[in-house]
C-alpha cells in the first residue's frame, strides 16, 4: 500500500491484459487490486479462441502444464466460400503436433479464471462482481475509481484501464472518443457441443489434436470480416463477423450471418448434430496503429483491447493484451520508485510498447484494413472467379485442355482492366 488506504494500483477488468498487469505489479511488491464486473473472471468473456504458446510461456513459464487448454492446434486452414463452393489452403505440420506446441484452442471462461489465479498467487487481490462506473479525480489527475456509491470508492497512485474493447472509462479520461464503425468489428460466436471422436473424424485429426479454420467470402456475405471454426475438446467455437461500418451499411446483422454460415453446404456437415451451448457477440478493435489512442495520462494507463492492441490479420489479441499489461506494470513500478505518477512519468509505458512487437506489428499492418475496406470486390469477385476457374479446370466435359485454358483466361479477362495488378500491388504495399 502506498499510503493509508491508497493502493499502488487499481486494475479495471480481469481479462488477459488486466490480469497480466496485476500479476506483474504484485510480483514487483506493489499493492494491487483487480475489479471485474463479471461473477468471475472470464464469465463475460465467453468466446473461445486461439492462444499462442510462445508469448504466453515467456510471461508464465510452465503454464501449459497447469492452464485449462483445449487442443494443440496442428493445422491452419484458410478457405473462401462462394454460395455453392469452398476453396482453400491448409498447412498442417507434425512440428505443431509436438511440444512445445505453437498454439492451443482455449475457452476463455475457464482460461481467464485460471489466469486470474496466477495474479492472486503473486499477491494481487481480485474482486469479481465490481463494475467500475467512473473514475475519481483530484486536480485533473486520476486518483481512483468508483463503483457508483461512496462505499465503493477506491484510491490508488495509478489506475490501469483493462476494460476491453471500446473502453468507456478511457473515453471518460478523454484518451479516446467512442470508436467509429470503421474502427471496430462485431462478431457473433456459438459454442457447439460435439463428442471428441466426432470432432476428430470430421476434421481428420489425431486424438486430442486441433484445427483452426478461417473462412472468408460468403461466410460474411462478402463483407470485410471472416468466419471461423476452432476445435475444442468437446465443442467447436464457430463465429462470423464483419466491420461494423459494413454491417450497418449493408443492413446485415451478425446473427443472421452466423446462421447462414452454419447452413452453408460446405460447413453444415462439420456441425451436424451439434448442440449450441453458448452464444455471444463481441466487438474487436480494428482501428490499429493509425487510430491508436493516447495510452497514458496523469495517474492512468490503458492496456489491451481498451487501447486497440489487436492484430486482426494474424488473429493476435490476447498475446498483445498480455504484453501491454506487462509493460504497463513495468512503467508503474518505475514510476513508483520515482514517486511520480504524472503523464510524463507514465510515458515510459509508451516507450516500452514502441520497442516491442505490440507497436511494431501494428505499425506494419497499419494500412491493411483501409486497403481491404476500399476494395469490397476482394471478398466477393475473387472467390467467385477462383471457384469458376477451379470448376472449369476440374470438370471433365469433352472440352479439350486448350479450350479450357482459353475459357479460364476469358474468365480472368472479365475483371475490370488492370484491377488484378492494382490489387496485387496495393496488397504488397499494405503488407510490406
Ligand atoms: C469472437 C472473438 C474471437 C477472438 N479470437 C481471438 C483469438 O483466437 N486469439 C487472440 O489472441 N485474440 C482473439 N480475440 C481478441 C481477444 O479476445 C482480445 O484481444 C483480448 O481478450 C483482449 O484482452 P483484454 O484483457 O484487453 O480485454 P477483455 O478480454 O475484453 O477483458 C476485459 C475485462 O474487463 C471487464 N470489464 C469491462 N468493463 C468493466 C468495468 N467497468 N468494471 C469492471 N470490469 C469491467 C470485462 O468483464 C472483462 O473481463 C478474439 C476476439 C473476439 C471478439
Amino acid at each position: 500500500m502506498a499510503d493509508g488506504d491508497r493502493m499502488d494500483a487499481i486494475v479495471v477488468g480481469a481479462g488477459p491484459a488486466g490480469v497480466t498487469a496485476a500479476r506483474e505489479l504484485a510480483g514487483a511488491g506493489l499493492a494491487v487490486v483487480v475489479l471485474e464486473r463479471g461473477p468471475y473472471p472470464g464469465a463475460k468473456n465467453v468466446w473461445g479462441g486461439i492462444l499462442y504458446h510462445r508469448p504466453t510461456e515467456d510471461l508464465l513459464p510452465g503454464y501449459a502444464d497447469q492452464a485449462p487448454l483445449e487442443r494443440p492446434i496442428i493445422e491452419q486452414r484458410y478457405q473462401v466460400l462462394t454460395d455453392d463452393a469452398l476453396l482453400g489452403v491448409t498447412y498442417r505440420s507434425q512440428r505443431f503436433a509436438e511440444p512445445p506446441h505453437n498454439a492451443y484452442s482455449v475457452l476463455r471462461a475457464e482460461f481467464d479464471r485460471w489466469h486470474a489465479g496466477t495474479a492472486e498467487a503473486a499477491g494481487a487481490e481480485v474482486y469479481p462482481e465490481f463494475t467500475v462506473t467512473d473514475l475519481l479525480w483530484e486536480d485533473g489527475r486520476v486518483v481512483g475509481v468508483t463503483t457508483g456509491d461512496p462505499e465503493g470508492e477506491l484510491y490508488a497512485n495509478v489506475v490501469v484501464l483493462a476494460d476491453g474493447a471500446n473502453s468507456l472509462l478511457a473515453q471518460k479520461v478523454g484518451l479516446h472518443r467512442e470508436w467509429a464503425p470503421l474502427e471496430q468489428a462485431l462478431i457473433a460466436k456459438e459454442l457447439i457441443a460435439l463428442p471428441p471422436g466426432t470432432i476428430e473424424d470430421r476434421f481428420n485429426l489425431p486424438t486430442g489434436m486441433g484445427s483452426a479454420l478461417e473462412i472468408f467470402g460468403e461466410s460474411t456475405w462478402g463483407l470485410l470480416g471472416y468466419g471461423f471454426i476452432y476445435t475444442n475438446k468437446e465443442s467447436l467455437s464457430v463465429g462470423t463477423g464483419a466491420l461494423l461500418h459494413d454491417l450497418i451499411d449493408s443492413g446485415r446483422n451478425v446473427n443472421d450471418m452466423l446462421d447462414r454460415f452454419k447452413r452453408h453446404p460446405a460447413i453444415a456437415p462439420l456441425l451436424a448434430g451439434g448442440e449450441t451451448v453458448e452464444y455471444s457477440a463481441h466487438l474487436i478493435p480494428e482501428g490499429g496503429y493509425n487510430r491508436m489512442p493516447q495510452v497514458y495520462a496523469d495517474g492512468v494507463v490503458v492496456v489491451g483491447d481498451a487501447a486497440g492492441f489487436v492484430n486482426p490479420l494474424n488473429r493476435e489479441g490476447v498475446n498483445l493484451a498480455m504484453l501491454s499489461g506487462k509493460f504497463a506494470a513495468q512503467a508503474i513500478a518505475e514510476a513508483t520508485e520515482r514517486d511520480d505518477f504524472s503523464a510524463a512519468s507514465l510515458a515510459r509505458y509508451r516507450e516500452l510498447l514502441d520497442e516491442s512487437i505490440v507497436i511494431q506489428d501494428l505499425y506494419k499492418i497499419r494500412n491493411v484494413t483501409d486497403f481491404a475496406h476500399a476494395r469490397p470486390h476482394l471478398l466477393r469477385d475473387y472467390p467467385a472467379l477462383a471457384s469458376d476457374m477451379a470448376r472449369e479446370y476440374l470438370s471433365v466435359d469433352g472440352l479439350s485442355k486448350k479450350e479450357k485454358q482459353r475459357k479460364m483466361a476469358r474468365m480472368a479477362r472479365g475483371l475490370p482492366k488492370g484491377r488484378l495488378l492494382r490489387d496485387a500491388v496495393g496488397a504488397l504495399r499494405a503488407l510490406t
